[in-house]
């Protein structure tokens, strides 16, 4: 490809849009053009990467025996009321109506159009076991787009679902499924951690996420160097201290002017925040979207609340919880903003963490301004309706298997495989008959990478990219190497970097010739901006039949003959382009 004669535009500015790194690459280099608020375009550079990132994952899933397939974007509302999901998937799904007003969905996932494929073809055993997949769009209205590529609302993803007889069958797929998720993000060149995740809304029995440690990732992961542990926050189980021995003490209630956050009545009072007792408040919605009911979460003073826990403690949909309207909620139920306690609540559902009834003598908000009670104590004073772990694992607490104290890193969720169980075929009908003619439900996995957010993720490892640009890996790199033709009137420069040009390119090597009319210093930045492994420039040296040759992720240089150049090339690419350490 020669760049005088394609679509090709670098921005020197940082677009205001963009707040992290690999956000602010991708648009300078060109790679991606934002259409609307989490949708973007793949310009051609970019649409490259995403192709080899695409034919990578194709490669492993066809490795496993994973046939591919192509189903449509636009799925019947239908389907999606068989499993249950058409009203659980809340605001996220983009619904749409046909002309005659029947409702369909963009899909934000595809289990329902595979079980009611295989459903309808799969009766035997015989036909058992089998993997599908399909590379397609995928569309959630995401609350909060964000990031560019790593939270956008229309995005691309590999999805693939398997079908089992049995249990040992499927925890079989699952086990090649997380091998071939190990080398794909291998061969994509991020350093990434599965981990044990929560099922969350998708239901099923098992699940694991693989996360590229980044320190812009929005997934915090919890892990445990003495015994391998490592799990997303959300699942992460706390091991909560024996109960404390002391006795209780008679409650007493204490004056506390304008101590509205925990930070300030632990001051006040002279305690540790461990004494004292956080609440937090939420509405939850029906339907209707009104508010249908209100719930106060009891915390030890240090601690963080952890959503999903809650959420799957309540039994209720992420979309239909939020932080109450204080004033609202103190109509009802009585609590007092910012001095809020257990003992002065009514008509809502009380909710303890697993360690609070074993805590004692805490302080706690009276319910009145500027009042808190000290000696607060489970079971004599209060009860709750749920206790349940319901806080984050923090670093340094122990290790919920071994004791160890937890360690944590950010990371972004590059991909999610899942043992759904009968679930979806359940629901569904998608039975098979067994050697004595049993109809038995099929028992499915499935398994989801994101592809362009992997895009993006890949950028964010910091040895893919510095201050000038990207570094891309030469396994999804848009191409394997650029050549730097500094005047393209000479002659000689012209000639030479036709040769290497040409012979490159027969060699299979995919070559981008930058022949613009454009000052060396500019066409370097670019080189450096899109992040081409390989750099040959054609200059001075060309009347010898010398060239220079840099690795982009090196900062030295090197004089070589035309010869030794191509072949050096070729040889780097052919060793590196199916991926980082993949063939050990
Ligand atoms: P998240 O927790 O980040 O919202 P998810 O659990 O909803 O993701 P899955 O349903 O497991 O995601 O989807 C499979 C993969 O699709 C994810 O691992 C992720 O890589 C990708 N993905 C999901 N949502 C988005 C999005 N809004 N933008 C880009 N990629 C996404
Ligand atoms: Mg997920």
């Amino acid at each position: 490809m020669k760049l005088s004669k394609s679509f090709f535009r670098t921005l020197r500015e940082v677009p205001n849009e963009a707040e992290i790194p690999s956000h602010i690459l991708l648009l300078r280099a060109g790679m991606i053009k934002k259409t609307a608020a989490g949708i973007y375009s793949y310009m051609p550079m970019g649409q490259r990467t995403i192709r080899k990132i695409e034919n990578i994952v194709r490669e492993e899933m066809d490795a496993k025996g994973a046939q591919e397939i192509c189903t449509s974007v636009l799925q019947p509302g239908e389907l999606w009321e068989e499993s249950g999901r058409w009203d659980a998937y809340g605001p996220e799904m983009w619904r749409v109506n046909d002309r005659n007003g029947r409702g369909f969905c963009l899909g934000p996932t595809a289990e329902e159009v595979f079980t009611d494929i295989v459903r309808n073809d799969i009766s035997s055993y015989r036909q058992l076991p089998m993997m599908l997949y399909q590379i397609t769009d995928k569309f959630r209205d995401e609350a909060r787009p964000r990031f560019g590529m790593m939270r956008s609302r229309n995005f691309i993803m590999k999805d693939n679902y398997s079908f089992d007889r049995d249990e040992e069958g499927m925890d079989e797929s699952y086990r090649q499924m997380y091998d071939a998720y190990t080398k794909v993000f291998t061969r994509c060149g991020l350093t990434f951690r599965p981990v044990e995740a929560d099922n969350g809304a998708i239901g099923g029995t098992g699940s694991h996420e693989f996360t590229a440690l980044c320190e812009y990732g929005e997934s915090e992961i919890c892990y445990c160097d003495a015994c391998n542990l490592a799990t997303t926050i959300e699942k992460a189980a706390c091991k909560d201290d024996p109960e404390d021995p002391s006795e209780m003490l008679p409650m007493e209630k204490v004056s506390t002017p304008g101590t509205s956050t925990i930070e300030m009545v632990a001051d006040f009072l002279g305690l540790d925040k461990k004494q004292t007792l956080k609440a937090l408040m939420f509405e939850t919605y029906g339907e209707d979207d009104k508010v249908n009911g209100y719930v106060a979460v009891f915390i030890r003073g240090d601690r963080e609340l952890n959503m999903t826990k809650l959420v799957n403690a309540l039994g209720v949909h992420e979309y239909a919880i939020a932080f109450a309207d204080e004033e609202k909620m103190a109509e009802k139920c009585g609590c007092v903003g910012g001095f809020t306690g257990p003992t002065g609540l009514h008509d809502c559902i009380i909710v303890a963490d697993s360690e609070v009834p074993g805590l004692k003598n805490l302080a706690a908000g009276a319910c009145e301004k500027d009042f808190h009670i000290k000696n607060v104590n489970y079971g004599r004073d209060w009860k709750a309706d749920i206790v349940t772990d319901v806080k984050n694992l923090l670093e340094g607490d122990p290790c919920p298997v071994c004791g160890a104290p937890i360690k944590h890193a950010r990371g972004v969720e590059v991909g999610q495989i899942f043992k759904l169980g009968g679930k979806y075929s359940e629901a569904m009908g998608a039975y098979y008959k067994d050697e004595n003619q049993q109809d038995n439900p099929i028992l499915m996995g499935c398994y989801g990478i994101g592809i362009s957010r992997t895009f993006q993720a890949i950028i964010d490892m910091p040895e893919n990219h510095d201050e000038n640009g990207i570094i891309w890996p030469m396994s999804v790199a848009p191409y394997h190497v650029i050549i730097t033709l500094m005047k393209p009137e000479d002659e000689a420069q012209c000639a030479v970097a036709n040769e290497v040009y040409e012979r490159l390119q027969d060699a299979g090597v995919e070559v981008v010739l930058d022949d613009r009319k454009e000052r060396p210093g500019v066409k370097f930045k670019d080189a450096d901006l899109i992040g081409i492994p390989i750099r040959i420039t054609v200059g001075r040296g060309a009347a010898d039949g010398i060239i220079e040759y840099k690795m982009r992720r090196d900062a030295d240089k090197v004089e070589l003959s035309v010869e030794e150049g191509i072949a050096k090339a070729i040889e780097t690419v052919n060793a590196e382009k199916d991926g980082r350490c993949y063939f050990k």
